[in-house]
């Protein structure tokens, strides 16, 4: 990774703290914006007697309560519809007419929000953030970067614009096509780089031969670039991809254009490094994910859900939003590239977390822990649930499945490790039932963790 981790030069000669301070000029600007700009915004200020401009500091900008989550987003936006003939939500702050991009996410859950929201100032500005983001992964002048998503209308479509600032040439391909498609294109257009879900790269390991008649190795990719699940923070999945592929994997995310990060160029995984200070807080603002309480995020190891607040957006600012994303935090210097902001590593989604005997647990530490079993274990596994969570009646139950060369006489020995390990690491003792290899349905999309027993009859 190149030493200029930050796009703006002033920032690439400051310290942490400097950065900090640069981050808090622009935090009173962008909430003193929404608050003229926004009567959704005026009321959270005006509900909790504060003003914008008491908020100077990222400590001030932490005890502000939680403005929004996203049913607050989907309310928002059914409420526009119904009062102002559109869909961006309430908490719109530029005048519908200026906007320039917008999109959405697959609205696989609910009614889709359009959270991706432009003006062409916002564009261009994040635009720039995320193309400088992935040139930190080698991405330049002359690359062919496929991207393979199911975000509907185009929530892409703001990284394909980074892209160009690039000079690279990004192929966008809807995953609706297939990966059958998705294989043919790749043999047509010859890219330098792959973007999809860490399960999608998976898939096409084994999708390609049968395809193309030859392995996703002889693509000759540069990097695969993956996103929208944990993926390659788990060591396993890491190793895997990258020996499968001949390439570096990297992970990189940015939901709603915010909370910019990207893994760096090392063997071992250090985490989403916040290469975009200047974009958002989210990676100083942390809360748990149950209670909204505040969780000091400047502590190394901080564990808790990020919390968005924008700092240079127009249309569609997110102010005090917990989006869901549940993080660790590590805020030493990086080992492999000498970055010395905060770096994030990513353990699950909010909605995800399980509460078994008063004990927190993420089911990406529990599966993190179970590939560690690997090759005996495929590193494919659910966390079964028979009631909707968080609160789980113990024991936790897991459907691991086991490796292809573990004869049924090894499984209660393979059972009792597994169950020691978790229970010394995270204190819990599962119930473990083993099946076949390849039994668990891979997705192309995001495999889930769950088996939830409750939604079936
Ligand atoms: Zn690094």
């Amino acid at each position: 990774m190149k030493k200029n981790f930050y796009l703006i030069p002033e920032l690439n000669r400051m310290s942490q703290e400097e950065i900090r301070r640069y981050q808090e000029k622009k935090l009173t600007r962008q909430l003193s914006y929404c608050y003229n700009a926004s009567e959704f915004y005026r009321q959270k200020f005006d509900g909790i007697g504060a003003k914008p401009e008491d908020i100077r500091t990222m400590e001030d900008l932490r005890k502000l309560p939680i403005f929004m989550v996203k049913d607050d987003e989907r309310k928002s936006a059914e409420d526009s519809l119904k009062q102002q003939g559109h869909p961006f939500g309430l908490h719109l702050c530029a005048p519908v007419e200026d906007l320039y991009l917008t999109g959405t996410t697959s609205g696989t859950t609910g009614t889709p929000t359009f959270s991706y929201t432009f003006t062409e100032k916002d564009i261009n500005f994040v635009g720039r953030h995320l193309g400088h983001r992935l040139s930190l992964a080698g991405i330049g002048k002359g690359d062919r970067v496929v991207f393979f998503f199911a975000l509907g209308i185009y929530a892409t479509t703001m990284t394909l614009w980074g892209l160009r600032h690039l000079g690279a040439l990004p192929i966008d391909i809807d995953a609706r096509a297939g990966t059958d498609l998705l294989l043919q294109f790749i043999e047509l257009t010859r890219p330098t780089y792959l973007a999809c879900t860490p399960s999608l790269a998976e898939f096409l390991v084994q999708k390609a031969p049968k395809v193309l008649n030859k392995s996703v190795g002889e693509f000759g990719l540069k990097g695969l670039l993956t996103t929208g699940e944990v993926g390659i923070a788990l060591p396993e999945i890491k190793n895997r991809l990258e020996n499968a592929y001949g390439c570096r994997a990297w992970d990189y995310w940015s939901p709603c254009g915010n909370c910019m990060g990207i893994s760096c160029d090392s063997d071992e995984y250090y985490g989403l490094h916040a290469v975009s200070p200047d974009v958002c807080t989210s990676y100083d603002d942390l809360v748990d994910p149950i209670t909204k309480e505040p969780v000091d995020s400047d502590v190394d190891g901080a564990v808790g859900e990020m919390v968005i607040t924008s700092l240079e957006r127009e249309a569609a600012p997110a102010i005090k939003y917990a989006y869901g994303d549940v993080v660790e935090i590590s805020t030493g210097q990086c080992p492999a590239c000498g970055f010395k902001g905060k770096r994030a590593r990513l353990i699950g989604r909010a909605d995800d977390m399980l509460i078994v005997k008063g004990v927190n647990v993420y089911p990406v530490a529990v599966k993190d822990i179970v590939c560690g079993f690997g090759p005996a274990v495929t590193g494919e596994m659910r966390v079964v649930l028979s009631e909707p969570p968080p609160r789980v009646v113990p024991p936790l139950r897991l459907k691991i499945e086991h490796g292809k060369s573990i004869g049924r006489s090894e499984l209660p020995d393979l059972e009792k490790r597994i169950v020691t390990a978790l229970h010394d690491k995270i204190k819990i003792r599962p119930e473990i039932e083993f099946v076949e290899p390849g039994t668990l349905p891979k997705e192309t999309r995001k495999t889930p963790i769950f088996e939830k027993q409750y939604e079936q009859t």
